[in-house]
């Protein structure tokens, strides 16, 4: 049951997510416009986002905590972290900067309407009942929308539709949604899916069952190393303020990124023999045909996200025997398992759809301008922050390549520049508008598919805003150009509009 309580309250700026994104934002608007009056609302019912979201066995980063982490908060454990230890780290973010009061937890913003009469956001907000307190939604307004709700839905995992699911007599389950209860001694598992989270479950938990395929429709490419910095290790050795040591080893970390991106883009046949080189290291002898079969892709190296293995735990627990790979289709579930297009039939207890998310368009909010309903994909972006047409909001969309979060704390500087520098011309609203050299310029895209092409962006890049082909309008994705271009962006080429 939910009732209806019309008390309102106003805030300058509305923070909508308790993420990394969302904490990033409130430290950010607390440090650079101390006077702002501002609240984070959340749907869950606590901080952390994704790192709360995912219990699956194993959760864990697969980028380094250096620049996964703040510019403003050193990073004092390995460089590859638990989803506990990034809540923990977290948590302490919420706690030195004083946020707990700010955030109001289960609180699920379900419209959003601008008015231009009003100069504001006029949200509609679900607060999840508690206890013996009743389910109500309740009016918000706030002068800027800060959308830091991520990209996909929380609540639920991308499972495809399969024939013969609903004869498979097992368990069939979503990393996204993995169930405290599940028993996997002695089972048989099959984990379909070849990215991030399959590498990081299957050896998590191939001690514990009778054995864990992980079917793949096609390989992906895998770094694997120690999960150490020896940088930081020999930083913290000789004593060196943390503060310090955070700074220094995320510039090396970025530095060998920027020229890994480039050996890619120059060299990719080389980075690729290198990749395989390593995988191949990793298992050891007599595995040459399990890294030619089912390890070598067929895509350029960084046209997805490079999975990072730590310590090569999915290589041990393959050369191990305890983990197996194959490659190929699925024709239908059966009864006891998967019938392959090959024809072979892979048994299995349970099965773990590690196959991905669904999109969510800014939060799933139902946003409208004026009574008008906003289609995003009519909008075109302002350097994948800010969006034509669309007053007083900017949205927080990190970087694929490199630690979403190095993305988090620029566009913190930026909107917060922006905010002084509206205020100091004595507009209450800035809106990014198509200028009229800009009217006619080609639209493409919130992302190039040739340039990065996972499924659930493909699935719902219709819905997504356009990027133009100029600046200011294109969503470049590339951390090294942005963190020089982003804090000079000129706020007054016509490309906003003050009142
Ligand atoms: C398993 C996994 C591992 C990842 N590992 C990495 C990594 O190592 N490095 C990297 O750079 N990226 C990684 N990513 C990408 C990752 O999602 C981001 O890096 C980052 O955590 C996103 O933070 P966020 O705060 O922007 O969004 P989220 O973590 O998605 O948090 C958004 C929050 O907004 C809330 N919210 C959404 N809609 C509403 C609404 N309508 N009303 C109120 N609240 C709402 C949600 O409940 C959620 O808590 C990973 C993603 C996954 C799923």
């Amino acid at each position: 049951m939910s009732a209806a309580v019309p008390s309102n309250e106003h805030f300058d700026v509305l923070i909508v997510g308790a993420g990394i994104s969302g904490i990033g934002a409130a430290h950010h608007l607390q440090q650079q416009c101390p006077g702002k009056r501002f609240v984070i609302l959340e749907a869950q019912a606590g901080h952390g986002g994704t790192w709360r979201t995912h219990r699956y066995p194993g959760i864990r980063s697969d980028s380094d905590l250096f620049t996964f982490g703040y510019r403003f908060k050193p990073w004092m454990g390995k460089p590859i972290a638990t989803a506990a230890e990034i809540q923990s780290y977290l948590a302490e973010v919420i706690d030195e900067n004083r946020l707990a009061p700010l955030i109001r937890y289960r609180h699920t913003i379900t419209s959003a309407d601008w008015s231009s009469e009003e100069k504001c956001w006029q949200l509609q907000v679900r607060i999840e009942g508690e206890g013996d307190v009743e389910a109500q939604t309740r009016r918000f307004t706030a002068n800027f929308l800060w959308m830091c709700q991520g990209y996909y839905r929380h609540g639920q995992g991308y499972t495809p539709h399969w024939p013969g699911m609903e004869q498979f007599k097992g368990r069939i389950v979503h990393p996204q949604t993995w169930p405290d209860d599940l028993d996997l001694s002695g089972k048989q598992v099959v984990v379909i899916g070849s990215g991030a989270t399959a590498a990081t479950l299957i050896p998590a938990i191939a001690s514990e069952c009778k054995s864990v395929t992980m079917l793949q429709r096609s390989p992906t490419y895998f770094i694997t190393g120690r999960n150490a910095n020896e940088l930081a290790d020999m930083l913290r050795q000789l004593d060196i303020p943390p503060e310090w040591t955070h700074e220094i080893v995320r510039r090396k970390v970025l530095f060998d990124q920027a020229n890994f991106t480039r050996r890619c883009v120059a060299e990719p046949e080389v980075v690729k023999k290198e990749l395989l080189a390593g995988v191949g290291a990793a298992l050891g002898p007599g595995h040459a045909k399990v890294v030619q079969e089912h390890l070598t892709p067929r895509y350029r190296p960084w046209q997805q996200r490079i999975a990072f293995v730590p310590d090569a735990d999915l290589f041990k627990s393959i050369r191990e025997g305890q983990a197996s790979i194959v490659t190929d289709e699925i024709e239908a579930f059966v009864e006891d398992g998967i019938r392959l297009k090959s024809g072979q039939v892979l048994p299995a207890d349970l099965i773990v759809t590690a196959t991905g998310f669904n999109l969510n368009v800014m939060g799933d909010i139902n946003f409208h301008i004026d009574g008008r309903p906003l289609d995003w994909s009519d909008t075109v972006t302002w350097r994948g922050t800010m969006f034509s047409g669309v007053p007083n909001l900017a949205w927080v969309f990190g970087y694929f390549r490199a630690s979403w979060t190095l993305r988090a704390d620029l566009i913190g500087d930026f909107v917060c520049r922006l905010l002084q520098h509206r205020d100091a011309l004595g507009a209450a609203v800035v809106t990014p508008t198509l200028r009229p050299q800009d009217q006619a310029m080609a639209l493409m895209p919130w992302v190039d598919p040739q340039n990065f092409n996972p499924g659930y962006l493909a699935r719902g890049l219709h819905l997504l805003p356009k990027q133009g082909d100029r600046m200011p309008w294109l969503h470049g994705q590339d951390y090294w150009a942005e963190k020089d271009e982003l804090p000079k962006a000129d706020l007054d080429d016509g490309a906003f509009a003050y009142s």
